[in-house]
């Protein structure tokens, strides 16, 4: 079988390069990938997969029946949409939509699971159980998986278990990311509004002073609130935005800041939440403002099952060789709506790298520079197939 998916996945590698392309030039923000959409059902459907549109508005499933008997049910996800940034590299599949760009790698997510669905529908004969081909919208808003698992895609037929990827500027094209435990964090956004009383910046004894109050309560969560935090723990808290006021002579009313809390446990986010409420009640007392803080629950951790993540890296060592698990890596303060299925069904999420292995300096996700090795999709094509057909046989 391994010979088999190597050979299949040369002969489609062409064509994967050439979707992964074409969807490229074409990014959609979150639950707006109406094109993206349309594409992934065409392919699908072309290959006479069964296939579902609308789900969660802009999803796809596909659905491929094994012909060797009953069985497990697996679900490969992929997400498809892209990022509010300019594209600055040119080349000739630059994005053509202003102001958006394939940032994130989705576009090679979308590109490999399509590939991988390819090569299963000519391997099905061989396959027992079902393979449900997820194709998520909205991933970058951290909400498109919840509303998949909303709209049923764990069920008819159920999930038994669940694999994901993400491509990974940081470590070169050949390597893959499949440890057992952790592999992403929880994610939470918080705001703060700290109201005080406002006057003449000549005279602040007759203000309360909202701007001087947030900078204290700022080094109070970089300080203290994160120095309560046990060291072997990681955890970040970052305030991305701070603003207040508008003019030279003028202490305003209010100060409001935004930011992001990582963490990898659920005691170290619980003991972070309450450590902030304690340092914004202490400063609100004592600088006399009234500080209210809201902290939302984004996503939990990603983390891979065990059993699974076993099954997996045998499959990766089958295909690829045992050099090309890195296993040298602490786990990533990204975060991924991937975690609501893992958390519902077994899942394993990879990170497959897609630096450029000649290059040091490889640009970061999220960034209007970022490109890929695009060898790193053939290479996540062959894994996802070779451990679709280790679980289903298993
Ligand atoms: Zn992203
Ligand atoms: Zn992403």
């Amino acid at each position: 079988m391994t010979d088999d998916i190597k050979k299949i996945a040369e002969e489609l590698f062409q064509d994967i390069i050439r979707m992964r392309r074409e969807l490229h030039m074409y990014p959609e923000e979150g639950y707006k990938e109406f094109r993206t959409s349309e594409y992934i059902a065409r392919v699908l459907r072309n290959a006479g997969i069964e296939t579902t549109t609308g789900i969660a508005g802009t999803g796809v499933v596909g659905i491929i029946k094994g012909e060797a008997g009953d069985g497990k049910t697996i679900m490969l996800r992929a997400d498809i949409d892209a990022n509010t940034i300019r594209e600055e590299v040119q080349c000739e599949y630059t994005s053509k939509v202003d102001g958006m760009m394939h940032a994130c790698g989705h576009d090679g997510h979308t590109a490999s699971l399509l590939g991988t669905a390819l090569i299963l529908s000519r391997l099905k004969d061989k396959l027992k159980g079902n393979v449900k081909l997820v194709f998520q919208p909205a991933e970058e808003k951290l909400t498109g998986a919840r509303k998949m698992i909303e709209e049923g895609v764990l069920d008819n037929p159920k999930v038994d278990a669940c694999l994901g990827m993400h491509l990974w500027p940081s470590i070169p094209s050949g390597k893959i990311i499949a440890k057992a435990g952790p592999v992403l964090s929880a994610g939470d956004f918080f705001d703060i509004k700290i109201t005080g009383k406002s006057g003449h910046g000549s005279q602040p004894h007759f203000t309360v002073d909202p701007i001087s109050a947030g900078s204290k309560l700022l080094n109070e969560l970089y300080t203290t609130v994160i120095r309560k935090i046990d060291p072997s723990e990681a955890a970040v808290i970052s305030v991305c935005s701070f603003n207040a006021g508008s003019y030279y002579n003028i202490i305003p009313d209010t100060a409001e800041l935004k930011g992001t809390i990582r963490s990898f446990k659920k005691e170290v986010q619980d003991k972070i939440h309450k450590n902030m409420q304690f340092a914004a009640d202490k400063i609100g007392d004592a600088e006399g403002v009234k500080i209210d803080l809201a902290i939302h629950k984004l996503v939990d951790v990603t983390e891979n099952d065990s059993v699974l993540a076993s099954l997996v890296r045998n499959s990766i060592k089958k295909i690829a060789g045992e050099d090309s698990l890195e296993d040298n890596v602490a786990p990533s303060t990204g975060c991924e709506d991937f975690s609501f299925y893992s958390q519902k069904v077994p899942g394993v999420f990879l990170l497959v790298g897609c630096g450029f292995p000649d290059k040091a300096d490889n640009s970061p996700l999220h960034s209007s520079t970022f490109q890929m090795d695009e060898n790193c999709l053939l290479l996540s094509v062959q894994v996802f197939v070779q451990a679709v057909c280790d679980y289903l046989l298993s």
